[in-house]
């Protein structure tokens, strides 16, 4: 799906740390990967690996150490000011608590318009009014609620909000950071159902953060699995869940609960052991090594990078030839 097509986003061997008391904590360390227009990819792992900060350094918010973020081809940390004015425009963020970025004093008509009136591009009254009635029926908000705050919205229609809010720029891509998270499981559909509409509709790209493996698959044309800040496991959305390769890809597979009880009675769940080691202090060879039921002593000394197994299905384990027969 990806052959002859350059890359929306391409990130290229991406570091991103902090100083913290006890050193340098790496965060995002060495990660590589593209996003092509009008594609989701989903990016899963537990919280703390590194996700979140990798959304914000594709926002521009955090600066890489090392390594680039090209979008449309061009390095983001070499735009003019205008180019930069521009990057704000193109690729938008959704949040998990919309709730938070919403000013409580202020009405959603000019939350959902915010965009406009920073970028001027609202143009007269009317043609502002049009617009934000156009963005609410857009996320199915009744147009009537236009005045009213943000406490007078349930959980996902302040999401439904803060997809208005990012939509109002047409954006070409949208980063969604843990975006269902904090939502009751039958508006987590409705959510996801909505984002897949309106991307269809606008040939967006979508960043999909989620530490849950379970509603990705709704959504995701490609899933890159991240654990302790580097990528392990990256493939095609189908062949995460039928043909992966990575014992932590299926140690976090094996603990989505499964609806019908007698299945779910006989599901094996993988438990992982050891604790995650932490980014101040990564081990020399495999960052799962130590949790990892598999490890064998090249483990322990070789970083395994990510290599093409199958067509676009990329793994980071020295083993991943024994695990595509180990079920
Ligand atoms: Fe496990 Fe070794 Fe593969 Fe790492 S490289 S995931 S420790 S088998």
């Amino acid at each position: 799906m990806t052959e002859n097509k350059a890359p929306l986003l391409e990130l290229k061997n991406v570091k991103t740390v902090f100083k913290v008391r006890q050193g340098l904590l790496k965060a995002v360390n060495g990660v590589s990967l593209s996003l092509y227009a009008g594609e989701t990819l989903g990016l899963v792992g537990e919280s703390g690996c590194g996700k979140s900060t990798l959304g914000k350094t594709i926002m521009r918010l955090y600066r890489p150490q090392e390594g680039e973020v090209r979008f449309e081809g061009r390095d983001i940390w070499q735009y003019s000011r205008r180019e930069q004015k521009a990057y704000t425009q193109m690729v938008q963020m959704i949040f998990q608590d919309p709730y938070a970025s919403l000013d409580p004093l202020s009405v959603i008509g000019d939350a959902v318009a915010e965009g406009l009136d920073i970028h001027r591009l609202a143009g007269t009254k009317k043609d502002r009014e049009n617009n934000i009635m156009a963005l609410l029926h857009d996320v199915g908000l009744n147009q009537s609620h236009v005045d009213r705050y943000p406490h007078e919205f349930s959980g996902g229609q302040r999401q439904r909000v803060g997809i208005a809010r990012s939509l109002s720029l047409s954006p070409k891509l949208i980063v969604c950071d843990e975006p269902i998270s904090a939502l009751d499981v039958s508006i987590q559909a409705k959510v996801v159902n909505l984002l897949k509409k309106l991307q269809r509709e606008n040939h967006m790209a979508y960043l999909f953060i989620t530490h849950d493996l379970s509603m990705v698959r709704q959504i995701s044309d490609r899933i890159a699995v991240m654990y302790l800040g580097s990528i392990v496991e990256i493939a095609p959305s189908e062949d995460i869940y039928s043909k992966n390769r990575h014992p932590y890809t299926r140690a976090l597979l094996s603990a989505i609960p499964i609806a019908d009880p007698t299945v779910e009675k006989s599901r094996k769940r993988i438990v992982l052991s050891g604790d995650v080691p932490s980014p101040v202090n990564l081990p020399a060879g495999c960052p799962f090594a130590g949790r990892c039921p598999y490890a064998q002593e090249i483990c322990r000394t070789s970083q395994p990078q990510l290599t093409e197994m199958e067509k676009d299905h990329f793994v980071a384990c020295h083993r991943a030839d024994e695990m595509a027969l180990m079920e």
